[in-house]
């Protein structure tokens, strides 16, 4: 009777949501098609929220209801940004969402503008909203993007490509988020993941979430590896709700959409107000500099930079272990901070010699890591006294620089012999658990074809 009415209650969930989440897959389907004969626009933003509320994305999701009203709307970017950016706000994420039909480009520039005056968090004054509207992605664009994906971009310089390709622009206070708005448009993703956003009624805002818990493990149960990052079995989390003030109520990542959906809809939780989808450049590891095309490493960049590991790695107040790797720019500080678990004890098993790739941002000159693939392990050895071949006890030393021997039965030996110590690694990729992965790092299991130990 029980699971009759589980299923029922499935069963109702999934007709009730049948047309919105039909209407999804219409979009992602159009996305896939990549319609490029579609007259597109795409509007950008970025930084409309504050450490305490909103949400980019909420913002987007309640100014595309206005949109539908007039024009066709299809599936939003969420692009994450670079992640070391000392002004972000928790994951620097900016949206852009691309409008079609017949459009009046002053109309909608409007709709936007009064959308952004009435719908920020400027309480914090690290707010600085940024709106563009962009009617032909430059190649110009694509570049900034990238750039503002892995370097430090300016707000003269996104002023700048602005003036020169007379893209429609709106800003607020300082109006850095131009910078992320610019980028969200123009970044190329190539192996684009989704993220499904759902968000709390208004009500709600601020309060404790409620999302039952056996239901979030049931779904990674059943969607795991296509869906990653909603739990933490090896910490026992749930890790896929935000902590902050924000509407968000949940998000649910992975490759496959039909994963997503069945993840949805047997995750149970307090009453969802709106939900949608967005292809985002998340889970992809974009902002990973490699090493070649680096001259000097410098700080809020993030790389994968090979090295030999120089001395035993150490555990500081706090739990945070640290060691030094000698690599092709000279001594380089690497971090395994406290929030990464048994992540730390990959770390602390590394020895001198050992040659590694460390994937993770710079801050501070030090290498935050996300990741580590270990090449080579180092062989260690022991030197132990020999054993006797007669009884197969360890010899006894016969003295200073006499040699070693066995009583009993008279055998001798000159030195000491050398043992090697089992390594408890072996080579291949590590990674830190769920509940420290950053948006933007990749899963180690959407990596193909290594020696990976993933995380669940
Ligand atoms: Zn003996």
């Amino acid at each position: 009777m029980n699971k009759w009415l589980q299923d029922f209650n499935l069963w109702l969930r999934i007709y009730r949501l049948s047309i919105p989440l039909a209407k999804m897959l219409k979009n992602v389907y159009m996305v896939e098609r990549r319609w490029d004969w579609m007259k597109l626009l795409w509007i950008g933003v970025d930084d409309t929220d504050s450490v305490n509320g909103g949400c980019t994305t909420y913002w987007a999701v309640t100014l595309m209801e206005e949109l539908r009203e007039r024009w066709h709307v299809g599936l939003p970017r969420l692009i994450r940004l670079n992640p070391t950016i000392p002004y972000k706000t928790r994951g620097n994420g900016a949206v852009a969402i691309p409008v079609w039909g017949d459009i009046d480009i002053e109309e909608l520039a409007d709709l936007c503008r009064k959308h952004l005056d009435n719908n920020c968090w400027l309480d914090d004054r690290n707010t600085n909203p940024g709106l563009v509207i962009v009617e032909e992605i430059h190649e110009k664009l694509r570049i900034f993007a990238k750039k503002a994906l892995r370097d430090v971009m300016t707000y003269e310089e996104a002023m700048e490509l602005i003036e020169d390709l007379d893209i429609q622009h709106y800003a607020l206070r300082n109006g850095r988020g131009v910078v992320g708005a610019l980028a969200a448009v123009g970044l190329d993703v190539r192996d684009p993941t989704y993220e499904l956003l759902t968000y709390r009624h208004p009500s709600r805002f601020g309060t404790q979430r409620e999302v039952d818990r056996n239901s979030v493990f049931k779904a990674d149960e059943i969607a795991y590896p296509l869906v990653w990052d909603t739990v933490d079995r090896e910490n026992d989390e749930v890790v896929f709700t935000p902590g902050s003030p924000d509407p968000v109520l949940f998000g649910i990542r992975g490759k496959s959409v039909f994963a997503i959906i069945r993840a949805f809809l047997i995750i149970r939780s307090e009453e969802i107000d709106k939900f949608q989808l967005f292809i985002t450049n998340q889970s992809t590891d974009m902002h990973l500099i490699p090493e070649k095309e680096v001259d000097v490493l410098r700080d809020y960049r993030s790389y994968r930079l090979k090295g030999v590991v120089i001395e035993k790695p150490y555990t500081h107040i706090g739990g945070h272990v640290f060691f030094y790797l000698e690599t092709r720019f000279g001594k380089v500080k690497c971090a395994a901070y406290e929030p990464t678990k048994q992540f730390r004890n990959v770390i602390r098993a590394l020895h001198p010699g050992d040659e590694i790739v460390v994937y993770g941002s710079m801050k501070k000159r030090t290498v935050n890591l996300e990741k580590i693939e270990i090449i080579k392990l180092a062989k260690i050895v022991d030197y132990k006294n020999p054993v006797c071949w007669v009884c197969g006890k360890s010899m006894e030393s016969a003295g200073k620089n006499q040699g070693f021997r066995c009583k009993r039965c008279k055998t001798s030996a000159e030195s000491k012999i050398e043992v090697e110590i089992p390594r408890e690694l072996s080579p291949g990729l590590y990674e830190v658990p769920p509940r420290a992965r950053r948006h933007i790092s990749m899963p180690l299991i959407r990596v193909k074809g290594k020696n990976i130990h993933p995380f669940r």
